[in-house]
């Protein structure tokens, strides 16, 4: 946590559309959630030869081999981000799909947002629990706060803090 993030974006928005990262300017998107299953989450630790830890923080993702089998990280968060902090552990990365809503009509490409924010992974389970009581495409609010403070000890503390709320199910009548 601290100076060390500012040089490392903890977000990224992919998209080909120019208007789309303009519209973002704005820090709130009004975006269409297909489903529970739209939020990705997998852990990733790199080391010199590549990546050396992919799961989901219970069973390895890859590779094929080792493929479903228990991957030994903590169930806690908490734990796993001290381990991630000494190099012994996985970072998340999170990713939601979407569209926005004014295009979600149309079968516009989906978007694709990706952020290796703790504070995201952490809500990961709570906002797919959201989805899924909504029952079908849900209309929600995708947002990156720029949070920056001083601590009383002088040291300057700047991070993102992306996060989507649920506002319901969408239908076609939000489109128009
Ligand atoms: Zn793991």
């Amino acid at each position: 946590m601290g100076n060390k993030l500012l040089s490392e974006p903890v977000w990224r928005l992919i998209s080909d559309s120019p208007s789309v990262a303009e519209e973002f300017g704005r820090s709130t998107l009004s975006i269409v959630i297909a489903g529970p299953e739209a939020i990705g989450m997998e852990m990733k630790l790199w080391d010199s030869r590549g990546l050396a830890h992919h799961c989901d923080g219970r069973v390895f993702l890859s590779p094929s081999g080792r493929a479903g089998s228990r991957c030994g990280c903590p169930p806690l968060m908490a734990e796993r981000k001290e381990r991630a902090r000494f190099g012994q552990g996985p970072q998340p990365v999170t990713t939601v799909l979407f569209r926005l809503v004014g295009e979600a009509a149309q079968d516009a490409a989906m978007l694709r947002f990706r952020s290796s924010s703790w504070r995201f992974a952490e809500t990961v389970e709570a906002l797919r629990a959201d989805l899924a009581r909504v029952h079908g495409p849900a209309l929600c609010e995708l947002t990156v706060e720029s949070i920056e403070f001083t601590t009383r000890n002088g040291r300057r503390v700047a991070y993102y803090k992306p996060a989507v709320k649920v506002r319901g199910p969408w239908s076609l009548d939000l489109a128009a």
